[in-house]
């Protein structure tokens, strides 16, 4: 099938039992989300930042970051939500680019993506007890589960 989307990274064909189906449109998995994560940036920019931008610079900016500069596009959109969060004050497109490279973005982007891989293993676990922010409510009996793990 043909991926839909024009700026498909994998050669535009995509097979269909791996594809996502919107209608009659086929997608690669990372194509849909990259297109969903850019219309989602878009839609964040009108609703927390300026409901009239610029319309064309800021799908330029975007695309241009996520398409030319290869920022992963869920990322951007998480940046931006955490820099508008934490009291940035955007107000031109471009700075985009500054929410792109933004260190505490990008480190609390880290730390969600390794809460994704789970904690199975017993090595993780105690890496994730080094993590000095990382809430952790012991209630006696798993105190003990925990002691055990280390013994
Ligand atoms: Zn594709």
């Amino acid at each position: 099938m043909k991926c839909r989307w024009k700026h498909c990274k994998f050669g535009g064909e995509v097979d269909k039992d791996k594809a996502v189906q919107i209608g009659l449109s086929y997608f690669h998995p990372e194509c849909y989300a990259e297109r969903e994560s850019i219309q989602k940036i878009i839609d964040t920019w009108h609703e927390r930042v300026d409901a009239y931008p610029m319309e064309a610079m800021l799908r330029k900016m975007v695309n241009d970051l996520v398409l030319k500069q290869n920022v992963n596009a869920e990322f951007l959109l998480f940046a931006l939500n955490y820099c508008l969060d934490h009291g940035w004050n955007l107000r031109h497109p471009a700075g985009l680019k500054a929410v792109s490279k933004d260190d505490k973005a990008h480190k609390a982007w880290d730390k969600k993506q390794n809460k994704k891989l789970g904690t199975k293993a017993a090595t993780k676990i105690t890496d994730e007890f080094r993590m000095d922010d990382t809430p952790f409510d012991f209630k006696p009996q798993k105190a003990v589960g925990f002691e055990d793990i280390l013994r």
